[in-house]
């Protein structure tokens, strides 16, 4: 189960993080990967590691998902160099950590244009070529904060985006269910990034974390993957709208 050879997986946001691991994840699997961020010597250093790990084609894309221009032309790149996408995983993101009564309008923007519209925006214009072919696997990454708020770190703005990635899922699901796409989400817990190095590493934090996640540990690099890859595949035909926290048991408690 869940063999991904000749199956052609787009990664956004693959620079680095949970993106690059999810991308090792599913190259590992035989997914032939398209690796989008802003930062291509990044990309192109993954790339090369995917090409030589897993003996997969990597194919790194420059593209920023604020940008509709970009991300066009991502889809069109890939198209030409392998005619098709099965995969888009839906993961790029930032995230501003600031008191609401501080957060700005343009602060609060940025945030909602990468984390929600650069989702939709993704979604919609790689959907358009699943929707032509009559199957994909779309997988959005929300986070647990777009399930519950927070006491430990203020963040509005990502709050409400990851928010929206919940249930913009539920809806594109239900919108292309008779289509063949599939729409699905993981709403990660704590995994060290360099999105949440900074804050994880602190012993405040980690005595926080120890509190209120059952598990007592962040999580590690690759634990998405078998998620991702379960997502990804065939065999997740009977799944879609379905929201997956990945957070050592943070939203059960
Ligand atoms: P990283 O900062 O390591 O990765 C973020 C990625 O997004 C980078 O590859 C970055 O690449 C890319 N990115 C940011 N802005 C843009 C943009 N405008 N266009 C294209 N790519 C962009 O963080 P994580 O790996 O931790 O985060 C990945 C996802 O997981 C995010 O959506 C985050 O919200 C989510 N998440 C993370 C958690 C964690 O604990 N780490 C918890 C819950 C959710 P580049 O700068 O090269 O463009």
């Amino acid at each position: 189960m869940f063999n991904l050879q000749g199956r052609v997986a787009v990664i956004t946001g693959a620079s680095s993080g949970l993106g690059m691991q999810m991308a090792h994840g599913l190259a590992e699997q035989g997914a032939d990967v398209v690796l989008l961020a802003r930062r291509e010597d990044r990309l192109r250093k993954v790339a090369e590691d995917i090409e030589g790990q897993y003996g997969v084609k990597a194919y790194p894309i420059p593209c920023d998902v604020t940008q509709l221009a970009s991300v066009q032309a991502a889809v069109q790149a890939a198209l030409n160099r392998f005619g098709k996408v099965d995969i888009l995983i839906n993961n790029a993101g930032i995230g501003s950590v600031m008191p609401a009564e501080k957060m700005d309008d343009e602060v609060w923007e940025h945030n909602l244009s990468v984390d929600l519209t650069g989702v939709f925006r993704t979604a919609r214009e790689f959907g358009k070529v699943m929707l032509e072919a009559g199957y994909g696997r779309i997988i959005n990454i929300s986070s647990m904060y777009g399930m519950v708020g927070n006491s430990a770190t203020p963040a509005s703005a990502y709050h409400a985006a990851k928010g929206g990635v919940v249930n913009l899922t539920r809806a594109l699901a239900a919108e292309w269910a008779d289509r063949g796409v599939t729409v699905n989400c993981i709403c990660p817990g704590y995994f060290e990034t360099e999105l949440t190095a900074d804050t994880l590493k602190t012993e405040e934090f980690k005595a926080y974390m120890e509190r209120t996640v059952p598990l007592k540990r962040y999580g590690n690099s690759g634990e998405l993957n078998s998620a991702a890859c379960f997502l990804a595949a065939d065999e997740s035909s009977y799944v879609t709208g379905a929201i997956l926290p990945i957070d050592g048991g943070y939203t059960c408690v």
